[in-house]
């Protein structure tokens, strides 16, 4: 298969979209970014890149660091986190408050809002320094330390994140939440703040296409078990109320964020990134989500 040139295919064909979608402008940092940024990139377990476009240019990762949040804590603690949140698709936006209070404060699962803000209440009660650990974490999974938070989007999201106060407010209200608000949200916000390549993303997931362990190091962070696991999360909920539409239409585990990125995961093979700004009606990259269809479509690629 010449991934290098399905790629570059994808890039010339899919870059006449454009000016589809919109970017996310509730962050309003996240506003500055040049909407024409697109980059896609394939990175092998035998240890090959392909990339294409601006696939090497560090971004917002946004809600694609729940899956580092939800590893650490599975690595952490085990699976006795299940028991504070779930693991069902919400059918609902990544930050909506509905279902949280008939739930008892229950998040549906570990990539909406309120699931991701719970574990990291689990990972601040658990390690002694949770945003250094966190960091090194993931530096540890592409193999280098140029990976970084970015403080004037923690700022940002601070200074207009209602709706995630408001989540937390409501699990501290059920019990759900141990520590302090603001300590919780601090450390949210800087997870999803950190700031990656396409290349990167791409190389950091690998370990859940090879069973829990990291390939260049052979290193195992979770089991065979937690990797399905966390493979079947980003199935069932990482795209949110369009994860069905993603394994419709993409047939991989895939895992999004509101900086425009978009990570899918094929097992024992590779992993696929994509960035590209301006975000559909779900909040999920337009011209990303239509990159990764195509690829799984021409590679005729599926874990169906
Ligand atoms: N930091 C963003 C928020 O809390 C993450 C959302 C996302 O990427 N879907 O709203």
């Amino acid at each position: 298969m010449d991934y290098q040139k399905i790629i570059d295919g994808l890039h010339q064909k899919h870059s006449k979209e454009i000016n589809k979608g919109k970017v996310a402008s509730y962050i309003p940092e996240l506003k500055k970014i040049d909407s024409n940024k697109f980059g896609i990139n394939l990175f092998t377990l035998s240890n090959q890149s392909f990339g294409a476009g601006d696939y090497q240019e560090k971004f917002s990762i946004q809600s694609i660091s729940k899956v580092f949040a939800l590893t650490l804590a599975l690595k952490e603690m085990g699976e006795k986190i299940w028991k504070r949140v779930g693991i069902e698709p919400s059918g609902d936006p990544f930050n909506s408050l509905v279902q949280l209070e008939f739930e008892k404060g229950i998040p549906r699962n570990p990539f909406i809002n309120s699931g991701a803000l719970v574990i990291c209440d689990m990972l601040i009660s658990k390690l002694k320094s949770p945003k250094t650990e966190f960091l090194t974490f993931v530096r540890k999974l592409v193999n280098t330390k140029d990976i970084y938070f970015n403080e004037k989007i923690v700022a940002s999201e601070k200074k207009h994140g209602f709706k995630n106060a408001a989540h937390v407010n409501l699990m501290k209200s059920f019990g759900n939440i141990k520590n302090e608000i603001d300590v919780v949200l601090d450390f949210y916000y800087h997870m999803c703040s950190m700031e990656m390549t396409c290349e990167e993303l791409s190389k950091s997931f690998l370990l859940f296409a090879n069973d829990g362990i990291i390939p260049y190091n052979n290193e195992r962070i979770v089991s065979l078990r937690v990797s399905k696991r966390i493979n079947s999360s980003m199935q069932l909920c990482g795209l949110y109320d369009e994860a069905g539409q993603f394994a419709f239409k993409v047939g991989l585990p895939g895992k999004s964020g509101v900086g425009g990125g978009i990570v899918a995961i094929h097992p024992d093979l590779y992993c696929i990134t994509t960035w590209s700004p301006k975000l559909n009606k779900k909040g999920n990259s337009y011209l990303g989500f239509k990159a990764l269809e195509a690829f799984t479509t021409i590679t005729e690629a599926s874990i169906f």
